[in-house]
């Protein structure tokens, strides 16, 4: 089990203390506090033992672990993309149009749901399955190449946090699943699902997806934060 660590809660007096005139002053004060993303307390942040984590005292949820966190994200970010470039790569549906029956991949099975009319079906299953985890994993790349391999914050850090806290917010994974499921189930009629690479590569991506998304955006931010800016 991991180690429980019980962080003081701030009262508003020792707010009103902390906050000094200085913006620099104000930043340090903001990177030592920590807010609950669940039920919006706040606590001052406490040194934790390696591997521990620190839990809120008023609903439990996880406010911060210790440990290097981008440095184990790194390779399963890299190893998302390589899974996900097979996924795209190779067809996981025979689709017949206007009597033509070929192949085709995930992207192609979006496109073929244009031609029959189902636009909307078409654009959902393009954005979930493709652009979103794409964007995703390219945002990690770009925030933790720098990070881990030359100890540099990337220029424009603050954008990429937040355009994978927006992406997340579309609960990647599950809006992923449901996607994939749609096209499957939608193109069903017209199509056959090729039980090959791509198929079994979508499950794996799955399963590396989850252990991405694992990473909170939050222990991102502190890691980061830890490196001085130049
Ligand atoms: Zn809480």
């Amino acid at each position: 089990m991991h180690s429980t660590d019980t962080p003081h809660t701030p009262t508003p007096a020792d707010l009103g203390s902390a906050a000094p005139a200085r913006p620099v002053g104000r930043d340090a004060v903001y990177r030592n506090l920590v807010c609950c993303e669940e039920c919006d307390a706040v606590y001052r942040r406490t040194p934790l033992t390696k591997g521990a984590k620190a839990y809120c005292a008023n609903c439990g949820a996880t406010l911060y672990k210790s440990g290097r966190t981008l440095s184990q994200l790194l390779p399963l970010v890299i190893a998302s993309l390589i899974v996900f470039t097979i996924s795209n790569a190779y067809p996981i549906v025979k689709v017949d149009l206007q009597g033509n029956l070929s192949d085709t991949t995930l992207i192609g099975a979006a496109m073929a749901m244009f031609h029959i009319g189902r636009e909307p079906v078409g654009m959902l299953v393009l954005l979930t399955t493709f652009v979103f985890p794409l964007l995703e994993l390219l945002s990690l790349l770009y925030v933790c190449i720098p990070v881990v391999l030359f100890h540099t914050r990337p220029t424009g850090v603050a954008y990429a946090l937040r355009l994978i806290r927006v992406l997340r917010i579309w609960g990647m994974i599950e809006v992923f699943l449901i996607g994939v499921l749609v096209t499957l189930v939608k193109l069903v009629a017209i199509v056959v699902v090729i039980p090959g690479v791509a198929l079994w590569s979508f499950a794996v991506l799955t399963v590396l997806l989850v252990w991405v998304t694992s990473v909170q955006v939050t222990d991102i931010w502190d890691e980061v934060d830890a490196i001085e800016p130049e």
